[in-house]
């Protein structure tokens, strides 16, 4: 297995790491411009890299002789990164190398209903498992990285006020895992993380509002390419009041909120009064592909109230996309409900050029955007 270290470097150094680990700079020139250092600056702290066996440089000499460009990567050992992203009943846990690759991905079941510590110590054991049987031999563990169904404070690391989450409020989760590993740990909002995954996959989209339709319904919010955490809160759309000739009570005590009808838990709560039984959101979508009557309907009205809600975001934030991810997504009337109630009620200008469409990234994207964000915190 690994060992665990923090990363050796020390101010601009990260920065420089941070540009060729993103993709962004893979040269000496590129790293002067982008980073606003001097040349020869920059040549020192390069140097000082490739010393300690966090850059190399590669592709000197061809093959026929002639000069190439050289070019700089992160080292393939400089370090892993153990990232997962929870739902309700499972987890996808993965190693990443600094650039963002991913060297394993699983999913395992996971309830997370069984509260903090218990799921917190089986990511932990989950995470051992994973580098002792896909860790590279040598390489050091460099931070973790978890993201969860709820609100987070980014400042503490802990959940607040979550849904379907017994025993979580408040509970210090990035503490705990800290004190198993003495290392940079980031606990985010499962869709903060999927937004800044999926944000890559959209080049040109600098405003992205990107939707995580599950169990629960969440929101990530990418401004000028940067995530917009806000205080914690910011696209947390799940308890906005929806309109309906019914009344329900949310799970946070309110009336009609956006969850109690358009949340994958929502949908299989009402098809369980109806007679039709489902485990998870994904079979709901299988209802749909089937042509059950009941689930359609009930999929193209939480189409309907999330377009509603998201009509007020875009002709407030005007963004020039809104992506939709989560394993409703794949229910086709879903989007079709949201696309019909953006254009029908937004402003002209708002929607002349707004995409509307599923997510690009995959089902490794919360992974990635986990990858992103802690390399920054790692670095900082
Ligand atoms: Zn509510």
């Amino acid at each position: 297995m690994s060992g665990k270290e923090r990363l050796p470097v020390r101010g601009a150094q990260g920065d420089l790491l941070r540009l060729i680990a993103g993709g962004h700079a893979e040269s000496r020139a590129e790293l002067a411009r982008l980073s606003g250092l001097a040349a020869s600056s920059v040549s020192l702290r390069v140097e000082e890299l490739i010393g300690s066996g966090l850059l190399v440089e590669e592709g000197s000499v061809s093959s026929r002789g002639g000069r190439r460009p050289r070019r700089l990567r992160v080292s393939p050992t400089a370090g892993v990164l153990a990232v997962a992203d929870l739902g309700g009943h499972h987890a996808r846990l993965g190693l990443l190398d600094l650039s963002g690759t991913p060297l394993v991905v699983e999913e395992r079941p996971c309830e997370i209903a069984l509260g903090p510590e218990a799921t917190l110590n089986w990511i932990a054991a989950s995470f051992d498992d994973l580098l002792a049987t896909h860790g590279p031999a040598g390489v050091p563990l460099r931070g973790i990285a978890i993201g969860l169904p709820g609100p987070v404070d980014p400042a503490s690391g802990r959940v607040v006020s979550p849904s379907r989450m017994p025993g979580w409020n408040n509970f210090p989760v990035a503490e705990h895992l800290g004190a198993h590993y003495d290392l940079p740990v980031l606990v985010e909002n499962d869709a903060n993380l999927l937004a800044v995954g999926e944000a890559r996959a959209w080049p040109g989209c600098e405003t992205v509002l990107v939707l995580k339709a599950g169990s629960g319904i969440g929101c990530g919010v990418i401004v000028n390419g940067v995530l917009h955490r806000g205080r914690g809160a910011a696209g947390d759309i799940s308890h906005v009041r929806v309109s309906s000739d019914s009344s329900v009570t949310c799970s946070c005590g309110h009336l009609d909120c956006l969850e109690a009808y358009a949340s994958g838990a929502a949908l299989m709560s009402v098809l369980a009064e109806q007679g039709i039984a489902v485990g998870r959101p994904s079979d709901v979508v299988a209802l749909v592909d089937d042509g059950i009557p009941e689930a359609t309907a009930l999929v193209r009205n939480a189409g309907r109230l999330i377009g509603e809600v998201l009509t007020v975001l875009v002709n407030f934030i005007n963004p020039d996309a809104i992506v939709v991810g989560g394993s409703l997504s794949k229910a086709e009337p879903l989007i079709s409900a949201i696309r019909a109630a953006v254009y029908e009620r937004c402003l002209p200008l708002a929607t002349r050029d707004l995409e509307i469409a599923v997510t690009r990234s995959g089902p490794d994207a919360a992974l990635l955007g986990a990858g992103i964000l802690l390399l920054d915190a790692v670095l900082s």
